[in-house]
């Protein structure tokens, strides 16, 4: 047995945020981030489209990049002593995350986090609340996933969480809340969502349900993205829906090695945080050539790059197109081609590859990889990322 989920509605399209005012019950909690919803105003007209709702709205502002445990108990808390029957999320992903895990602690107060970190493993949401979220960013997909990931700083520890239940109950995509942001990450969180439609594409939990909208999203990311980036607004709308559709494929049919690299090199060198969407767009080609092995990978990688018009008959010709594609891409979006160029040290890289190899190969985002890998092998693709090499083996 297979499931599909998503969120029962996607409003979308320009001033979409009004539709806060229909929504029936009593009280909203709002969960934002810093502070960037309220200085371009959004968060103003979100309060006062819930206040015509008739409802009677609270604010739990400020969380935090990497939204932490403490921050999760709190918001958890004031919900607990609110008592709203909705929570809306607006933001980049990390409000919307943290928004996830506190509904769970709202509505479950005696669950712990160990509990949670089991996936698929969620006590039975919506007895108290539903959800909406906003996104303000263009990648993460939270919006429409069932995927939320809180950090515990005492520990070092990421409590990936991963349940149906967390899945939104309503996603408002208004573009109007991407038009302002930087064009850095612009790039890196279209990249990202690439990599989400392109790792839910060759997973080997695709299906007939993910596989269109993974596809119909690399299409859209091919044609919006380089025009998004240089501030065409049309163009940014277009990915705002995209990086949706990616979501709603990769929520479903799951990740890959891409993923379980970028997760566990963001962090590792004192030279700096690798952004999420960076990392991504990095790997991604280097394991397009190792998981091309995999013959049905194979197949697929070559109907995404037939779909996309790109040049050659034969399989092999058609994949090296794709990975010449992307990293076309990466020059265009002034994305280094290698870890080195990204300025990673290179005594520092060797000290650390063989245990990161074994840490990605261990992340959750490697079991639904199309071919398996070895910590050996992960740590040979590794280097040829370092060093730009061909991934031949
Ligand atoms: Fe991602």
């Amino acid at each position: 047995m297979s499931r599909f989920c998503l969120p029962r509605d996607i409003y979308h399209g320009k001033g979409c945020l009004e539709e806060l005012k229909n929504l029936k019950g009593k009280k909203a909690i709002l969960v934002v981030g810093g502070g960037s919803m309220k200085r371009q105003g959004f968060l103003d007209k979100a309060v006062s489209y819930l206040k015509e709702a008739g409802m009677q709205v609270e604010l739990f502002e400020g969380v935090e990049p990497d939204p932490s445990v403490e921050t999760v108990m709190k918001g958890a808390e004031a919900m607990r002593v609110f008592e709203p029957d909705w929570i809306v999320s607006m933001g980049g992903g990390s409000p919307i995350d943290a928004a996830k895990a506190m509904w769970a602690f709202y509505e479950y107060p005696e669950v712990t986090f160990d509990d949670l970190c089991k996936p698929f493993n969620f006590p039975e949401l919506r007895q108290k609340a539903k959800f909406v979220a906003i996104p303000s960013t263009s990648g993460t997909a939270t919006e429409v996933t069932a995927f939320s990931v809180i950090t515990n700083y005492q520990t070092g520890v990421k409590y990936p969480l991963a349940d149906f239940n967390i899945t939104p109950d309503i996603a408002i995509l208004d573009p109007e809340l991407v038009t302002g942001l930087p064009v850095k990450q612009v790039a890196y969180t279209g990249m990202d969502a690439l990599t989400h439609a392109i790792e839910a594409y060759v997973s080997t939990l695709n299906g007939p349900f993910t596989d269109p909208l993974a596809l119909q999203a690399i299409e859209m990311v091919f044609d919006y993205l380089p025009a998004s980036y240089h501030c065409n607004m049309e163009a940014r709308e277009q990915m705002h829906y995209a990086q949706c559709l990616a979501g709603m494929a990769f929520s479903n049919a799951l990740l890959g090695i891409v993923h379980s690299m970028a997760h566990k090199t963001g962090a590792a060198f004192s030279t700096g945080h690798i952004p999420h969407g960076c990392a991504n767009a990095i790997y991604l080609p280097y394991v397009i050539q190792y998981n091309a092995k995999d013959k049905v990978a194979a197949k697929r990688y070559a109907e995404i790059a037939r779909r996309m018009g790109l040049a050659g008959t034969s399989e092999k010709a058609l994949i090296n197109s794709l990975v010449a594609k992307i990293h076309e891409f990466n020059v265009a979006l002034q994305i280094p081609r290698t870890l080195q160029e990204f300025g990673i040290q290179e005594d520092e890289f060797k000290e650390k590859v063989t245990n990161i190899a074994e840490l990605a190969v261990g992340d959750a985002c490697t079991g639904s990889n199309p071919r398996s890998i070895t910590p050996s092998e992960m740590e040979q693709l590794l280097i040829c990322t370092y060093y730009g090499t061909e991934v031949d083996f």
